[in-house]
């Protein structure tokens, strides 16, 4: 272990172990959430918190009222079988196998025909950040972590979902229900990428602490680095997060659409190019999302950890490579996407309906699940797939013969 000391050292009465390590010894490796809620207390010892109104409370005057608010919760495998059961099939008739192989081959054509105005996911979710501590009563968690999380409004997401399946009756691959579950995955991703720069902020407040006095990262990046120009300089496509927060969004759309070619395949690659032919109208930084998408997520990552050290020192490789593997990717968040809190709020009648189309909202954001089977249809996809590669050799085989 330290075979830079003589075992004669080691036992040498002057030799000690450094107090932290007993420290943290005797502390409980408990589950995440445990972990998280003793670094919350730390944060707020620090005073690197700040003190916020209750999101969720008890008065009917708030934006948030708890009588309309509903935590997300996994399903459980037979409940899940239930709805699948309830969902039933969709068939393979010839005529709809021809649209949705056009839609699957022509995913950038078809998305032209589509009108449809665009809201950015902010607009329809927020992301409350656990740097916000709420000593008020009525918050749902007991401060310093009050009521973090992601919200989902329902009332304005089935506004706008319903804009899109109006506007989009002549596509198959897009049913109500679809659409839905599209719009709920974009906007939640979108939301859990600010989750994941918050944990990457607190990481450095945390480690920083062991180079003398921690650093306030997360408030002076929000205060001075998000949006306002900084001596660092205005970023081209300020404010950058919300830029790579959208790609981030359609990237985890890519994860998704790596399955076998099929239905779920045509229906993501279709809201993809949606996707890129729209950004360009939403706000400033989001619209130029396009940027960061794919390989160039990692880029606009290493960009903003400079935002975040504030710094002009870094070196862009080294800044790409944690970027990616260490501060900025999905596995680095402290929750995973299941386990973040997530709540469907709006008036009763809009959550209710929300739940009409997406029963299942936990797997729907974290692994855009729907009910329905399609399994014929994916079959009838490949059947395509498989007849137009064979013809397609069959040619080559004749024009080398
Ligand atoms: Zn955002």
């Amino acid at each position: 272990m330290y075979p830079y000391l003589s075992d004669g050292q080691r036992r040498s009465p002057d030799y000690q172990a450094s107090p932290v390590f007993h420290k943290i010894a005797d502390t409980p490796s408990g589950r995440v959430a445990d972990l998280h809620k003793e670094c919350l207390i730390w944060l707020l010892d620090h005073e690197l918190t700040r003190e916020a109104p209750a999101i969720q409370n008890d008065s009917p005057q708030e934006a948030v009222p708890k009588a309309s608010v509903r935590p997300s919760q996994r399903k459980k495998a037979d409940e899940i079988k239930r709805l699948e059961d309830k969902a039933g099939h969709r068939d393979a008739i010839d005529e709809d196998v021809k649209r949705l192989w056009q839609e699957h081959k022509n995913p950038k054509e078809v998305a032209k025909t589509i009108d449809v105005e665009r809201l950015n996911p902010d607009t329809l979710a927020f992301y409350r950040p656990f740097h916000y501590h709420s000593t008020r009563p009525g918050a749902l968690f007991p401060a310093p972590a009050s009521d973090w999380g992601i919200y989902l409004w329902a009332d304005k997401l089935l506004a706008y979902g319903g804009r899109m399946i109006s506007r989009s009756r002549n596509i198959y691959s897009f049913t109500p229900d679809v659409i839905m579950a599209l719009v709920a995955f974009e906007v939640f991703n979108h939301e859990f990428f600010h989750h994941i720069v918050e944990c990457a902020a607190t990481s450095l407040e945390v480690v920083s602490a062991g180079f003398g006095s921690p650093k306030r990262i997360f408030f002076d990046y929000t205060d001075k680095g998000y949006w306002h120009p900084s001596d660092l300089g205005v970023h081209p496509h300020d404010p950058l997060e919300e830029a790579l927060a959208n790609a981030y969004a359609y990237n985890s759309l890519s994860f998704i659409s790596r399955i076998k070619a099929g239905y779920k395949t045509t229906a993501v690659k279709l809201y993809q190019e949606l996707l890129k032919k729209r950004w360009r109208y939403d706000p400033p930084g989001y619209r130029h999302a396009k940027s960061y998408i794919d390989g160039a997520y990692v880029s606009g990552a290493a960009q903003l950890l400079a935002m975040l050290t504030h710094s002009a020192d870094l070196d862009p490789s080294s800044a790409m490579l944690i970027s990616r593997q260490v501060l900025l990717n999905g596995n680095s968040a402290f929750y995973m996407k299941p386990e973040v809190p997530t709540f469907i709020f709006g008036t009763p009648e809009a959550v209710e309906k929300f739940y009409e189309l997406v029963p299942a909202p936990m797997e729907t954001y974290t692994q855009l699940f729907w009910p329905t089977n399609t399994s014929k249809l994916d079959d009838a996809i490949q059947a395509r797939k498989a007849a137009e590669a064979a013809a397609k050799k069959a040619l080559a085989a004749k024009a080398s013969a």
